[in-house]
């Protein structure tokens, strides 16, 4: 069966939306690049993008509107109690759970809060001439579910042959089948990325002269096409080549019409690259990809794009907004093209601030030619610090490689912002005593951020539960607090809850949530004086060196290390077996190298992982090295 709609004629424009909650201070890439696509595709088609959720931050204030956005809970209460008036009590009860740790928030009367946003909403509703436009998609990612749902049911009251499109990471794949029975304001949802989809849907729009039907197209998912039996379609861009670079002018516009105070230097978001090149299929394991991982579910396989695409783009976006701070959108940057593109755009001599998500794994020249570029923090896939749990969560990393990345990072001056996940399902004693061990050779670098895990959607512990002793899956029980009951139970949300060992995990994970406490804290206050100075650093006298050890209470610890003992600790400053350190030093004999490399890890000088040692101090003067 074919799909029946009322077109308007002409089909000339479309209105692409972004609604809260996404950082403020960066324009969504998603509309920003599904626009220049589509202008690139339809050079006759007028396509307008609001990224409100910048209007929504500048009325409630800039600090609250982060707090907000940083929880997904917080941001979908919200404008749940907007959609969902009768739940109010039920979702003030979740708001107010959530804002206990945020000072910001804890003191807010959230009546007043919807009553800002709803009006801020209403006039953003009414400004537009909705007339004017044939179609409105809204990019539905993590944190922005209750919003879109609550403008698709405003506008489409009002404007009912108004088509609307819904597409993003919300929901891919099966999770969109239900979505028009329990929406019925939604028109069309996408499965996967939208370009090639929505482009040759609204071409087909604009070409055809009748009112009604359209052949089905491949991944345009309808109520019709939603029923039958057969996988939702799919359809994505062989190659990123195609794609051009972001169209940012809305935002910019929007963010130039607020008052002089309220103005700043967004960060441009770019992506390189679309997937995850560790999610490919691997021997012996059910699910690829990380464990715990569902980034990746609107894509199939890994994209990216040339490096000389890559430079073209950051040179162009820089120049036209005249910014310097961008941040690669990719779930991990490409391996094997990485320091090329570094190095390119290094050679652009602009002083970049550059974000990216890295995996632990990546080659120090790697590391090298992003700092080079301006890479002025990343978030690595360090996820645990025992070696056994990283198995079970298949990071396909150890221990001793997740050091070596943080110590390079802090060598470095690059902000490490990782996560350590603690309570994962099936995690152990034997994995709590291991990180407990490796967190004592950490503490000279920057501490890692607790993220508790969250069973997502899709995620290989979410297809595979029996697998890590999870009983039973099913939608969160906040769902059920703000969305009626036959949407809870019908819609498969993006957060899921788990029966299994919850509560186990919990206290199992203590003593690491307090040493991980212990570790910011003493950091901060190790890193407070008007220089910045590394806490474990050394200082090479070319036959001798001299180690120091900073410390909170009592006089720093200094140590000098001699000839063969100083030529060990710099050849170890990479990662390096006992064999390959005997190889190296011929004249040294086993016996009496394993007592120094033992001193050495005793004083927590040295890390030791299966015969691999690896020195932790970082020079002094990083560029004498
Ligand atoms: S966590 Fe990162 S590396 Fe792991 S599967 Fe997800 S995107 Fe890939």
């Amino acid at each position: 069966m074919q799909m029946q709609f009322k077109q308007k004629l002409p089909f000339e424009k479309v209105i692409l939306i972004s609604a809260p909650w996404p950082l403020y201070n960066r324009p969504s890439i998603q509309i920003g690049t599904l626009k220049s696509y589509l202008k690139k595709e339809l050079p006759d088609l007028k396509v307008d993008a609001h990224h409100f959720y910048l209007k929504v931050a500048e009325t409630i204030g800039y600090r609250r509107y982060r707090a907000i956005s940083e929880r997904t809970w917080l941001a979908e209460t919200v404008y749940g109690a907007l959609l969902y008036p009768k739940h109010l009590e039920n979702i003030k009860n979740i708001f107010y759970k959530q804002a206990a740790g945020k000072p910001l928030l804890r003191k807010i009367v959230f009546e007043t809060l919807t009553k800002q946003i709803q009006e801020v909403s209403e006039a953003f509703i009414h400004n537009i001439d909705w007339e004017k436009y044939g179609l409105a998609g809204f990019s539905i990612c993590l944190c922005q579910l209750t919003a879109s749902l609550y403008f698709i049911k405003k506008i489409k009251k009002q404007f009912p042959n108004l088509l609307t499109v819904v597409g993003g990471s919300m929901f891919t794949g099966n999770a969109t089948r239900n979505l028009f029975e329990m929406f019925p304001e939604i028109d069309i949802a996408i499965n996967g990325e939208g370009e090639l989809p929505l482009s040759r849907f609204i071409s087909h729009l604009k070409n055809s002269m009748s009112d009604g039907e359209i052949p089905p197209i491949q991944g345009i998912v309808t109520p019709e096409s939603a029923k039958k039996e057969a996988p939702v379609s799919f359809l994505q861009m062989n190659e990123l080549s195609d794609l051009v670079p972001p169209d940012y002018d809305d935002y910019f516009e929007l963010l130039q019409s607020f008052e002089p105070e309220k103005t700043f230097f967004p960060t441009l978001p770019m992506e390189i690259s679309r997937g995850c090149w560790w999610r490919r299929k691997q021997e012996g394991v059910k699910s690829a990809g990380c464990a715990f991982c569902n980034l990746n579910l609107q894509w199939d396989g890994y994209r990216s794009k040339d490096p000389a695409q890559v430079v073209l783009e950051i040179d162009h976006l820089t120049t036209k907004y005249k910014t310097l701070s961008v941040a690669f959108m990719d779930n991990l940057l490409p391996l094997k093209t990485s320091r090329d593109i570094f190095n390119r755009i290094e050679r652009l001599g602009k002083d970049f601030r550059l974000f990216g998500e890295i995996r632990a794994n990546t080659p120090g020249r790697v590391l090298d030619a992003m700092q080079a570029a301006g890479m002025h923090e990343v978030q690595i896939g360090i996820e645990a610090l025992s070696t056994r749990l990283l198995k079970k969560l298949n990071k396909g990393t150890t221990a001793i490689q997740n050091i070596e990345i943080m110590k390079h990072c802090e060598m470095m001056g690059i902000t490490n912002s990782s996560n350590l996940i603690l309570h994962f399902p099936g995690s152990d004693q034997k994995d709590v005593d291991e990180t407990l061990r490796n967190l004592d050779f950490v503490l000279p670098f920057h501490p890692l951020k607790i993220v508790h895990f969250w069973l997502g959607f899709g995620s290989p512990v979410w297809q595979n539960p029996a697998t890590f002793g999870i009983k039973a899956v099913f939608n969160h029980r906040n769902y059920a607090g703000i969305f009626p009951v036959n949407i809870f139970k019908t819609i498969r949300f993006m957060i899921q809850a788990y029966r299994g060992d919850i509560g186990h995990q919990k206290k199992l994970w203590q003593p690491v949530k307090k040493k991980l406490k212990a570790w910011k804290k003493s950091y901060d206050e190790l890193h407070q004086g008007p220089r910045h100075e590394n806490i474990l650093t050394f200082r090479d006298g070319k036959n001798f060196m001299i180690i120091r050890q900073k410390r909170l209470e009592g006089q720093h610890l200094t140590h000098r290390l001699e000839g063969t003992s100083r030529a060990i600790y710099l050849f170890c400053r990479h990662r390096r077996s006992l064999k390959k350190i005997l190889d190296r030093f011929p004249s040294v004999t086993l016996d009496r190298i394993e007592p120094f490399l033992k001193m050495m890890v005793d004083k927590k000088l040295m890390f030791e992982e299966n015969d691999n040692y690896l020195s932790l101090a970082v020079p002094d003067n990083p560029h004498a090295s």
